[in-house]
C-alpha cells in the first residue's frame, strides 16, 4: 500500500533520511519508534507530501506520489497529482491543528466540501458518524477551546476520517496529552485499527501501545532503520546493540 524506495531527504547539509527503504502492506499497522531528531517524523511529512524529498519515489497504493509516469518514465509529480494521490492519506497530528473558529462538527466537514465536493448535508452525514465512532456526538456542536486534549484528538481523527483515506497517519498523537487522557485516543485508534480497512503508520513514544498495537515495528536511528520486526521480536529479542540500548534507556 506504502513503499519508500530510495528515499532521501536533506535539511542544507543536514541528511534527515538517508535511501529509506520500507514497505507497508494493505492493513498493516506499523509503528516507528527511535530516538529525537532521528527522522521519525519526516517520513510521515513526506507522506503527506509536507515535505518535498530529494531522491527515490514514494509509491501509494501502486501508484507513484512523488512522481508521474509520463512516457513510461517517473517524472517528478505536478501539485494537481500530488494533491490526487495524498487524497488516499490521511494524518493525524501532535498538536491536532483543528480549526479554532468551527465546531467539531464544522472541522469534520470543511475538506469534504471544499476538497471532494460533497454537499453539506451529504459532509454532515459522513461527520456525525464519525464523531459518533470516536465517542464525541453529544460535542459536535462544542468549539476546540470548549474540548479537552483527548476529545480534541478523537475530532482530529475523526476530521481525518471524513476524507476517506486508505492510509492513516499518526505522529505522536498522545505526546500533547495529560496522562490520563491517552487512553481514550489509543482506544479509538485500537478501535479503527480492528475494525476498519485502513494502513496505518504510526509515530510513537508508547511503547505499550506499539508492542500490543503492531504487526511491525521500526527502530530509527539517524535516518535509518535500524532494525525492525513483530513487535515481540524487537522489544523482546533485540539483536542490534543500538536498538537495545534505546530500548534500555525508555522502557
Ligand atoms: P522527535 O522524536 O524529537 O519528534 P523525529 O525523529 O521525529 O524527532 P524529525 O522531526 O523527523 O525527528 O527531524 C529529523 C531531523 O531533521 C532533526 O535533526 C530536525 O532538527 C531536522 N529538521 C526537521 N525539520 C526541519 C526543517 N524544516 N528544517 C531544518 N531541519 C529540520
Amino acid at each position: 500500500m506504502v513503499r519508500f524506495e530510495n528515499v532521501a531527504k536533506r535539511y542544507g547539509a543536514l541528511t534527515v533520511l538517508d535511501n529509506l527503504n520500507l514497505e507497508i502492506a494493505r492493513n498493516e499497522k506499523v509503528s516507528i519508534i527511535g530516538p529525537s531528531g532521528s527522522g521519525k517524523t519526516t517520513v510521515l511529512r513526506m507522506l503527506m507530501t509536507l515535505e518535498r524529498i530529494n531522491g527515490g519515489v514514494i509509491w501509494v497504493d501502486a501508484e507513484p506520489l512523488t512522481h508521474m509516469e509520463k512516457k513510461g518514465q517517473l517524472v517528478p509529480a505536478s501539485d494537481r497529482h500530488l494533491r490526487r494521490v495524498r487524497g488516499k492519506i490521511g494524518m493525524v497530528f501532535q498538536h491536532f491543528n483543528l480549526f479554532p473558529h468551527m465546531t467539531a462538527l464544522q472541522n469534520c466537514m470543511e475538506a469534504p466540501v471544499s476538497v471532494l465536493g460533497l454537499t453539506k448535508q451529504e459532509a454532515e452525514g459522513r461527520a456525525v458518524d464519525l464523531l459518533n465512532l470516536v465517542g464525541l456526538s453529544d460535542k459536535k456542536n462544542h468549539f476546540p477551546i470548549q474540548l479537552s486534549g483527548g476529545q480534541k484528538q478523537r475530532v482530529a481523527i475523526a476530521r481525518a476520517l471524513a476524507m476517506r483515506p486508505k492510509v492513516m497517519l499518526f505522529d505522536e498523537v498522545t505526546s500533547a496529552l495529560d496522562p490520563e487522557l491517552v487512553g481514550e485516543v489509543l482506544n479509538v485508534i485500537r478501535k479503527l485499527g480492528a475494525e476498519h480497512d485502513l494502513t496505518m503508520l504510526m509515530v510513537t513514544h508508547q511503547m505499550g501501545f506499539a508492542k500490543e498495537f503492531s504487526d511491525r515495528v521500526c527502530f530509527f536511528d539517524g535516518g535509518k532503520i535500524v532494525e525492525q520486526g513483530p513487535p515481540e521480536q524487537l522489544f523482546g529479542s533485540p539483536q542490534n546493540a543500538r536498538t537495545r540500548q534505546f530500548l534500555n534507556a525508555v522502557l
